[in-house]
């Protein structure tokens, strides 16, 4: 019997597997964690929207049968020739491969960024942010440094935007258990291009501004990052922003096992794949998620989001099944639901298939998304379990 492994749990590695596991096929899921996590609400994990509880989905509530093994190990490299996964704590041998180990914040080589800026990659980071912040409005009650008050994001994509929502939702109930003025607080987007969220239609764009900057934000465009230091954000131009809690939301690459692997990777460090997803380097291999540098018939890279990589999981699943029973493959045809991003839990902007929408429908679409998602993955009984955690309403 062919040895299958999945290393990830992320969107696109939990599609594959739910995929395999209703097939009845033999596989083993190898994640750093017990839990998959929804990464597009890790900001309101940040904003305190909810504990970071609330936001897992525990891996054996979704892959019922015995066929299926979950190990739980941190993987460190790939070996192509030997065909094996290192971990840790141990080496999975595999004929068969889906490789969905996500992606990392990109630096752009800015110096002193990573040292000196927090980040929101996972669950435990984004729960760090609510706990940094809520130390350092603590310490102002303390010694009345207004530096305790500053936050600056840098990267005014959909990550900066959204985690602003949500701050400008949570920072007035913190300052109110505290007993300090909001009006005191500082929090301040900071974006090099003249413009913010270029996924979102310029229209809706002013919207958002006015959305963000009546509830006591601050979006500065064409201000671009130049270096961190400690607790010190420096601008182009000169300018120094002293910042208490410095966030970046400037973009992300590929997890980079793959480039230490020797794949043909992308200058996101993402994994070149044919339309069947299986990489061009070694056709036992499936790369899905934001690690896949997969093109569409006109050669543009689809984005890493994670409408993507489950589409991409639950293809290279089906793709698998069918090269081990002599079944023709397909080609990844995405469908596009559309871009929702929430400022907050009753505001949001985006579309949904296309059509532009804003306001509480879009707040009310990204609210659907999730109950979506969790049916998707884990039927009724999953949805059913976990949907009213997520769900503000
Ligand atoms: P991004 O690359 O989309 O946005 C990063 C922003 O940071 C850009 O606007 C960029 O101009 C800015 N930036 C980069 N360097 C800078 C500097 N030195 N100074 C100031 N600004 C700088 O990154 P993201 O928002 O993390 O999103 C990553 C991916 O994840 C995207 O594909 C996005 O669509 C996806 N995502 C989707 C959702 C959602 O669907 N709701 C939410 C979050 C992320």
């Amino acid at each position: 019997m062919s040895k299958i492994v999945i290393v990830g749990a992320g969107y696109a590695g939990m599609a594959a597997a739910a995929h395999l596991d209703k097939a009845g096929t033999p596989f083993t899921i190898v994640n750093n964690h017990d839990y998959h996590y929804l990464t597009t609400l890790l900001h309101e994990a940040a904003g305190g929207r909810g504990p970071g509880e609330n936001y897992r989905v525990p891996i054996k509530e979704v892959l019922r049968q015995d066929s299926s093994q979950l190990v739980i190990d941190e993987i460190t490299g790939i070996d192509r020739e030997k065909k094996v996964v290192i971990g840790k704590s141990g080496q999975y041998e595999f004929d068969y491969l889906i490789y969905g180990m996500g992606w990392i914040s990109e630096y752009f080589g800015i110096k002193g960024l990573k040292e000196n800026s927090l980040s929101i990659t996972n669950l435990d980071t984004a729960v760090q942010i609510r706990e940094h912040i809520e130390n350092e409005f603590k310490a102002y009650a303390n010694d009345g440094d207004k530096r305790h008050l500053r936050i600056a994001l840098g990267g005014a994509g959909l990550t900066g935007i959204e985690l602003m929502g949500e701050l400008l939702e949570y920072l007035p109930e913190l300052c109110k258990s505290l007993n300090i003025s909001f009006s005191e607080v500082d929090l301040q987007c900071i974006e090099a291009m003249p413009t913010i969220l270029p996924m979102v239609a310029a229209h809706l764009r002013p919207y958002v501004i006015e959305t963000l900057t009546k509830k006591g934000g601050r979006l500065r465009t064409n201000t671009k990052i130049m270096e961190v230091t400690p607790g010190v954000v420096h601008l182009d131009g000169g300018e120094t922003v002293e910042a208490g809690t410095i966030v970046w939301t400037g973009g992300v690459r590929a997890n980079p096992l793959l480039t230490d692997a020797g794949f043909n990777v992308d200058r996101r460090g993402r994994g070149k794949v044919n339309s069947f997803l299986q990489s061009s380097d070694d056709d036992h291999i499936f790369i899905v998620g934001d690690s896949a540098w997969a093109e569409d018939e006109n050669g543009k890279p689809f984005p890493p989001t994670a409408q993507m990589a489950e589409q991409m999981g639950a293809l290279a699943a089906h793709n698998l099944l069918g090269l081990l029973s002599g079944q023709p493959m397909k080609s990844f045809k995405p469908r596009n639901w559309g871009t929702l991003c929430s400022l907050g839990s009753d505001v949001g902007v985006g579309d949904a298939f296309g059509v532009p929408i804003k306001g509480v429908t879009a707040a009310l679409a990204k609210e659907g998304s999730k109950a979506k998602y969790l049916w998707e993955l884990g039927g009724m009984r999953l949805a059913g379990n976990r949907t009213k955690q997520m769900m503000r309403i």
